[in-house]
Order: C-alpha cells, then structure tokens, then sequence
C-alpha cells in the first residue's frame, strides 16, 4: 500500500537520519504501509509525534569488545544494545553474534521485536543487540572470553525491569550461561531473571530452546487449518539450521510432515525421505560442523554448495535462518511449483518483492513477528518463573506456548478484517502491535 503525503514525509526523515541502515528503513516501510488504514480511520494516532517517537529507539549503546583468543592475540569487535521500546514492559529481545552485525541490523531487529513482543500480550517491551563478532572455528575458551568481554561492559545497561537478553544467531545456551555467570560475578547477585534463554541447571525453562521452533510450527498448523488442510502428509523446506530450524524440524515431522531440505551457510542437504532430526543435532549441535557432515552420515541426502533450498518442490515453506534469504525470483519457483503457506521462522527472511508474489497468489504467508514469537512468549515464561523461584513442566509450558501461538495467529486474522484485509497476515500483525504499544505510549504521556 502506497504511503500518504504526511507518512512519506515521515519516512524519507527516517532515511535521512538513520542513513546507510536498509534493513531498518525496510523493516520501517513495512510497518508504516500497514498502518496507513489505521491512520485515515483514527487520525489522532499521529498527534504529539505518536509515529517519530516510534521509529525513534529510546537509547542505543554501542561500546568495544576487547578479548583474547588461544594463541593470545588481541581482537576488537563491537558491541551493541538497542532499547527500542519500554512502553509495554522492559526492553526485551536476543543478542546476534555474527559478521554482519551493524547497528542497522540491530535496530531492524529492535523496531520489529515491538511489534512482536506486543502481539504477545505479555507485557514486554523491545531490545536487541549482539555484535560483529564471529564464532565460527573458535574454541570453547574463546567464545567463553568474549562472552565475558561483551558482559563486562553489557552489564550496567540491563536487569530483571530494565533490559533482559537472549538469544539469537550464533547466541545459544552455551553463550547465555557465559554471559549471565560474568553478570553474577560483576554484580554479586544471582539475578536470574536478567537473561533468558539459561540452561535448565542455572534457571532456564523447559519448553525455551524449542519455543521459536514449535511455534512456528503451531502457527502453520492454524494458518493452514484456516484453508482446510492440515501438516499431514505435506512436504515441507525448512532453511538455517540452527535453533529454530531444527525445533521446527522436530515438530513438523511431529505432525506428520516431511521436512524435504534445510540448509546452513555452506548450503543446503536434500532428503525425499525427510531430514533426520538426530543426525541434524548430531552434526550442528555436537560436531559443530556444516552441513556436508550431515550427508557423509546419511547415504540419501544430497548436499548442494552454496545454494538455498528454494528451488525444491514443496507445500509449505518456513524460512529460518536470516533477513532477506528469500527474494522475488525464489518466490515465483515456489509458487510455480505448488506452495500454498509460508511462515517465516527468521526475522524478515523474505524481501518485500517476494512478499508480494506471495500475496499475488493467494498463499498464506505469516511474517516473522507473528510467527516467531513464541520464543520471546517463552523467554516472558522464564522470566515469570525466574521471579517467582518456580518451574513449570514441559507439558504446561508447551501448551501455553501453543495457545499463545493460536490466540497471536487469530488476533492477526480478526484485525486484518477489521481493516478490510482478510487475510493479511502482514497487516494483522503491525496493526496489532501498533495499537498495542501506542496505546500504552499514550498512556504513560510525553516521553
Ligand atoms: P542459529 O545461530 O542457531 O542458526 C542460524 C542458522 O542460519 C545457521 O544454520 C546458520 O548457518 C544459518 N545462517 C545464518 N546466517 C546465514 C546467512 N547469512 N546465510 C545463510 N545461512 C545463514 O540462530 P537461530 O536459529 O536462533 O536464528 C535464526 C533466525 O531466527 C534469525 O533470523 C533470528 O533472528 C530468528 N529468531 C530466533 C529466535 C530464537 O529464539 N533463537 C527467536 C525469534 C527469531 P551456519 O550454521 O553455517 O552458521
């Protein structure tokens, strides 16, 4: 939807001002398109600078990481956390560690985690961080030392009610655990609540390392029983092949489904028969290798260099690994051979052209802020546990997991009929979002 005067405006200050940032300016545009009819129903939504302080992110910290590796040279990489949002509750949202990081990328991925975070209903607000650190090849001792590096600086801008991390890419367990045990020692408080994500033995939740996962796949299980199928006997491609992909894995040959592909940043691994979820956790979590490992142990698999699984024949696809892995011309091979849903697993994996192909055809697509939240909706479980010394079992856990799933999904459709766009994911789920948060904006008063 084409922008009006005043919005356009909006938008090309954004651009102005946050220069050689694309990823945030796209994550902007999105939001500003599917607000447009809120905006002509309800124009006071703009008064008192409603939509700048939104697009403008409360604090940005950026600071020097200064660490160590084994043969002991001195490297310096940069670290950063962006508070996008506390309107709803503390600054929430995971922590990248990957080349790419810049502080673009972390505000895309802040600005979106607002909306997410909103449709949650749990009361938490907007962060992310990370840093252009890169962990591939380090050693244990390595990635221990510049977990250490990051926190000893990270730790004065975060706690329980003001900021609390996770997860994300190159982030996992292993990462949280060396990053909260340096914030124990720094503060001498066993603050538990101030990262989620911990392994179970330092405060974690069941249900937290599959929650991105299984959500998503609790979302497509809704989407397509809105359309009359369901997962069974559907062939799915999954790619990334890291935490969420291979939780959505797990699930969706739970459900009946068979995973075809999936793919890691060699390339992708293709198995007719379906993808192993063990062997899978066996070469990434364990070996920490690529994905060729994966087909040296699978005499079926194939494994393609260098390529993204999109060209393969399936029903339904969930993109997990990064932003804009899936462009136009990967969209129309999909369509023209026979997709009928897509939920992005990854935060804006799919570009906006390849949006629009999809919503051309009439497929289902969910995008990222509605259908992997149920990490976030998890790590808001932790923190509810975490502050009350309590845990909660697998079962109940995963269940609130999937309603949340459900009722996010379902808000999603109704308001995007409110706003005569059946259907529309995209649109159900900023509109959302966006009337959460600016109502409680508008609550606190001018800040
Ligand atoms: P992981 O680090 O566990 O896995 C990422 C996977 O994607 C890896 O297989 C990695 O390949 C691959 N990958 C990363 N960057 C690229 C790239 N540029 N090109 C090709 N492949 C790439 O991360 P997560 O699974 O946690 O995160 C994946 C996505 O899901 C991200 O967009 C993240 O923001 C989003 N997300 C994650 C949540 C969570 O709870 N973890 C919550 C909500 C969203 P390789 O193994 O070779 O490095």
């Amino acid at each position: 939807m084409a922008l009006d005067a005043t919005t356009t405006a909006l938008y090309n200050d954004i651009v102005r001002r946050n220069p050689a940032e694309p990823e945030f300016h796209q994550a902007v545009s999105e939001v500003l398109q599917s607000i447009q009819p809120v905006l002509e129903r309800q124009p006071d939504l703009r008064d008192a600078g409603l939509l700048e302080r939104l697009c403008e992110p409360e604090r940005q910290v950026m600071f020097r990481v200064v660490w160590t590796d084994d043969s002991g040279r001195t490297h310096v990489n940069r670290g950063f956390r962006v508070g996008f949002s506390s309107a709803l509750g503390p600054y929430k949202g995971g922590l990248r560690f990957h080349r790419s990081v810049n502080l673009g990328v972390v505000k895309f991925l802040a600005f979106e985690q607002i909306f997410k975070n909103a449709l949650t209903g749990l009361g938490i607000g907007a962060g992310k961080g990370g840093s252009d650190f890169d962990p591939s090849g380090r050693s244990d001792s390595e990635i221990m030392r510049f977990c250490q590096a990051y926190m000893t600086e990270l730790y004065r801008h975060i706690g329980p009610q003001t900021d609390v991390p996770a997860g994300d890419i190159g982030v996992g367990s292993r990462e949280i655990g060396y990053l909260f045990g340096q914030y124990k020692r720094i503060t001498n408080r066993f603050d538990a609540g101030t990262l989620t994500g911990k392994d179970l033995v330092i405060g974690g939740s069941l249900v937290r390392p599959e929650a991105t996962g299984y959500g998503v796949v609790y979302f497509v299980e809704a989407m397509l029983a809105e359309r009359g199928h369901s997962l069974e006997d559907k062939t799915v491609v999954v790619s990334g092949a890291g935490n969420v992909a291979q939780h959505a894995i797990v699930k969706l040959k739970e459900m009946g489904a068979t995973v075809v592909a999936c793919s890691d940043s060699s390339g992708y691994i293709h198995d007719s028969s379906g993808i192993r979820p063990d062997v899978l956790h066996e070469v990434k979590q364990v070996r920490r290798h690529k994905l060729d490992g994966y087909a040296e142990l699978v005499p079926t698999a194939r494994f393609v260099p260098d390529k993204a699984p999109w060209d393969i024949s399936c029903d339904v696809v969930v993109p997990s690994a990064t932003q804009n892995e899936l462009g136009e011309a990967d969209a129309v091979v999909l369509v023209k051979n026979g997709l009928i849903a897509v939920a992005e697993g990854a935060n804006m994996p799919c570009t906006p052209k390849a949006i629009d192909v999809f919503h051309e055809a009439g497929i289902a697509f969910a995008p990222g802020k509605a259908a992997n939240a149920g990490g976030v909706a998890t790590s808001a479980l932790e923190m509810r546990q975490n502050a009350s010394r309590d845990r909660w079992t697998f079962s109940d856990t995963d269940e609130i997991l999937a309603d949340t799933m459900r009722s996010i999904h379902n808000a999603c459709l109704i308001t995007a009929a409110n706003y005569e766009k059946p259907g529309d994911y995209v649109a159900g789920a900023n509109i959302s979002g966006f009337l959460a948060v600016t109502s409680a904006m508008n609550a606190l008063g001018l800040m």
